[in-house]
């Protein structure tokens, strides 16, 4: 009974990270900047590719909210937000003193729904108030409908601010998540694809606006020899300790990536003789999803607590999906547009153990609890 825990997901590392860090306790580069942030910057470049420029900062939360300031948005604006993620993607809408307004997904990629949206816009704007920007997630790694969310954006020209913190590696159409937004967001916080043990990114395609994050990052320092400033600054930018993880996690992206897919393989197989589940999968090929997190729907709320309890008899870690934003305590003031997609989602959802670093008698484990219970 007293076996180990298995995790949803937890921190894997490849061995390299800590060479990055003891080449900067050598030199002596503790600070939030140093040769570990630049390269480790450079390695996200080159693959993310398209000319995109990367800042990194001290989490994803602190990206977004430098995204939101970069797009302009202001004390009283309304940002339409996806109601199906994390809080982190619309807490810094509050830290502006913006409004959220919460869109449901749709049925094939659990996103963002582009028909929702239009709503959301259009009636938005009957009411007087164009949003003044567009989050998008691609939640679990599965990339949004990107033609559709863009078209309706630039219809009505407001710009997206892409949350790729769980979809680093995913690809839509052959093109890296992370690429699609006028400002896009990685994290590599402890549970993500890659960790930093805590970190980051703002991804643009415009070294002005690269320049920008880092100088709000940093306190906002004007040039001068004492300390002068022109604007309100933050202190975001990631440590070159933490970029120094980030440079060995980077060794094994691409093989974290892989791992996470046969997980998925692995769920998919399992659960292909049980009728009353299905398995979360990309719609069609021109979706790639990094499959951060493995996710089923059941027939419903009861059968996925029972299950979920299941688990947890046993030491094994899984997780409701999302709760929608619109459904938060703290959100429920605010406007929804939408059919109840998301809800269903979370009524009816289970996240699974995905981690990378999953071994075959965690996996027997897994897969015996699931033969009992069905
Ligand atoms: C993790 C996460 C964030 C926030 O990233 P942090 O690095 O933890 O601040 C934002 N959005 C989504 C969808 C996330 O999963």
């Amino acid at each position: 009974m007293n076996q180990e825990k298995i995790w949803l997901s937890s921190p894997h590392m490849g061995g390299n990270e800590q060479k990055y860090i003891e080449q900067a306790f050598k030199e002596n580069w503790i600070a939030p900047l140093g040769p570990n942030v630049t390269g480790f910057e450079e390695d996200l470049q080159n693959y993310l590719g398209e000319n995109s420029y990367v800042s990194a900062l001290s989490s994803g939360t602190a990206a977004l909210h430098l995204g939101l300031i970069q797009l302009g948005v202001v004390s009283g604006d309304e940002v339409i937000c996806q109601t199906f993620t994390f809080s982190a993607s619309a807490n810094p809408i509050v830290y502006q003193g913006a409004i959220p307004i919460f869109v449901d997904s749709e049925e094939e990629t659990w996103n963002i729904c582009p028909i929702a949206l239009e709503e959301a816009i259009l009636d938005r704007i009957q009411k007087g108030k164009k949003p003044k920007a567009i989050i998008a997630v691609h939640l679990y790694g599965m990339p949004f409908k990107v033609n559709e969310v863009l078209a309706v954006a630039n219809k009505y020209e407001i710009p997206v601010l892409e949350d790729s913190a769980e979809s680093l590696g995913s690809t839509y159409k052959g093109k890296k998540c992370g690429t699609f937004g006028r400002i896009s967001i990685l994290s590599f916080n402890g549970n993500k694809i890659i960790t930093t043990s805590g970190g980051g990114a703002l991804v643009t395609n415009s070294q002005k606006v690269k320049e920008k994050t880092i100088f709000l990052a940093t306190q906002a320092r004007d040039n001068a020899p004492h300390y002068q400033h022109s604007h309100i600054g933050y202190n975001y930018r990631m440590s070159n300790i933490c970029a120094g993880i980030g440079r060995g996690q980077m060794e094994i992206l691409d093989n974290h990536i892989g791992k996470r897919r046969e997980m998925n393989q692995f769920y998919q197989s399992i659960f292909s003789t049980i009728d009353s589940v299905s398995v979360f999968n990309e719609p069609n090929n021109e979706y790639y999803s990094n499959h951060w997190l493995s996710a089923i729907l059941l027939l419903n709320y009861e059968t996925r607590e029972a299950l979920r309890l299941a688990f947890e008899k046993v030491n094994i870690e899984t997780r409701p999906l999302w709760k929608p934003m619109h459904l938060q305590p703290v959100f429920k003031d605010c406007l929804y547009y939408g059919n109840n997609i998301a809800e269903s989602l979370f009524e009816k959802g289970l996240c699974l153990p995905s981690g990378s670093n999953l071994t075959t008698s965690d996996k027997e484990r897994i897969a015996t609890v699931i033969r009992d219970f069905f």
